[in-house]
């Protein structure tokens, strides 16, 4: 066949039709085919040597492994880590607000009572304050953002801001027509990291409205995060919603070249290499979601309304220019940036990924989306007199499970059908995804 490719004589256009013609007299000689054949050649080898430098190994030993894989009986004498949760609100939300508190409590702040920090862009309803302090285990304050903190940045020409807010609203982009969203992600992309009220803290973990837990939290994911030297953690991971953040990853890839930031395991995971050769690939660098080079951003990142983090990797440092820098682009508002994105690709790029951890073994649901691990046999602690009472009742243990007295039995998860997830773990786990899975998330 290759013979055939590279020796078929030029009598081809007495026998074929125009087009073919057409094509066999473009391809004259046999010189130029054979110099077509070795620049295609080329042109794979370079995809490939291009894709390879992309390609994450999968370690040999896991290097994130749950925290715990059965319930244990709470130790409420051990020390405690400088950590609170932080729930940031509306005094509308009450209702909702409740239920994400009562069921942190049920599943977790019962055994801790760790303070429960409330932040809100305006005063706060006694109502709101009554219901909160009635629901709390510890310590429950109630704090006001300073004003200068939820705005736009002082050098922006807030009129053409407002009109950019406007135009995203007209186009349907997701939540962007709404001024107040625009301040919530970038309060919670850097301001939020250096307020005043979260000062004395080492580590916080958020909570937002319309939250459950579904499973019981046992041990203190903060000493567990202190003692494995985890900078992250998280539940669910999904992909961003492409129009609401065309430059981000340009934006934070220009700043990762500019520091000469080297590429991590976990900033590889987030990337989709491109599949055009040089210098092709360059080209694509015009457009949405690419880097200068012209490969791409996955969309993939860690869902921010869960998060168990540390605060001291975000206020100071790398973390705190990178925000600076994205600021000044201007484009929390001429875009819609969510910060749920922002700390992702500031994450990928900046940590070795040991220092992310998956809370698998969290039962977790926001809007729509959950996951929910099988109940561990035989490590459900069934005489614990701790964990009697609000969760004596759980779904049947399957082999394999991992939860403790979860409430879902773990046969569903929406956790964006693992796409994302399987991406971003697999420099951390040695566990391989279903064939098919891996398979479709080569091309997506
Ligand atoms: P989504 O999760 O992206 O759909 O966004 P949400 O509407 O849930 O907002 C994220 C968090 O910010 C939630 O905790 C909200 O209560 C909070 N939030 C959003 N907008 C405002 C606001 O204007 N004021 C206050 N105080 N909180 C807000
Ligand atoms: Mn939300």
């Amino acid at each position: 066949m290759l013979r055939r490719f590279l020796s078929a004589g030029a009598p081809l256009h007495r026998r074929r039709g125009p087009v073919t013609r057409f094509f066999s007299r473009l391809l004259l000689s046999r010189q130029s085919r054979i110099a077509l054949f070795l620049l295609t050649l080329a042109a794979l080898a370079n995809v490939i040597l291009h894709a390879q430098q992309y390609s994450v190994r999968r370690p040999i030993v896991g290097l994130d492994e749950p925290f715990a894989t059965t319930c244990r009986e709470p130790d409420v004498t051990a020390p405690r880590e400088n950590a609170a949760l932080v729930m940031l609100a509306r005094n509308g939300e009450l209702a909702a607000a409740k239920r994400t508190v009562e069921s942190i409590e049920r599943h977790f702040n019962r055994w801790f009572h760790y303070p429960i920090v409330f932040l809100n862009d305006e005063a706060w309803d006694d109502e709101f304050v009554t219901a909160m302090n009635a629901t709390v285990s510890g310590e429950a304050r109630f704090e006001v953002i300073p004003q200068a903190e939820w705005t736009f940045p002082a050098w922006m020409d807030v009129g053409r801001a407002r009109e950019s807010i406007a135009r995203q609203g007209r186009e349907g982009i997701l939540y962007a027509g709404m001024e107040t969203y625009h301040h919530m992600c970038r309060f919670y992309s850097g301001k939020f990291y250096t307020l005043d009220a979260l000062k004395q803290y080492r580590w916080y973990w958020r909570i937002e409205p319309d939250v459950d837990f579904h499973c019981s939290i046992t041990y203190d994911p903060f000493v567990e995060m202190a003692r494995r030297d985890k900078v992250y953690g998280y539940t669910i991971s999904l992909p961003e919603e492409p129009a609401t953040c065309p430059t981000l990853f340009r934006e934070i890839a220009d700043w990762k070249e500019q520091h000469n930031i080297p590429t991590t395991d976990l900033w590889r995971s987030m990337v989709s290499p491109s599949w055009a050769p040089w210098p092709v690939r360059s080209f694509l660098s015009w457009f949405r979601h690419r880097d200068r080079f012209g490969d791409g951003w996955s969309l993939c990142h860690y869902w921010s309304n869960f998060e168990i983090a540390n605060l001291d990797f975000f206020r100071k440092g790398e973390y705190q220019d990178m925000f600076q820098y994205l600021d000044k682009t201007g484009k929390f508002y001429t875009e819609r940036w969510g910060d749920a994105a922002v700390h992702s690709l500031a994450l990928a790029m900046l940590l070795d990924a040991q220092r992310v951890h998956h809370f698998e073994d969290f039962g977790y649901r926001h809007d729509w989306f959950f996951q929910c691990p099988a109940n561990a046999p035989g490590g459900q602690l069934p005489g614990s007199e701790l964990l009697s009472g609000e969760s004596s009742s759980w779904a049947p243990e399957r082999e394999g499970g991992i939860g403790c007295r979860c409430e879902c039995d773990g046969s569903r998860n929406v956790n964006f059908g693992r796409r994302c997830l399987n991406r971003l773990k697999k420099p951390n786990t040695t566990k391989q995804p279903p064939l098919w899975e891996a398979f479709l998330g080569w091309f997506l």
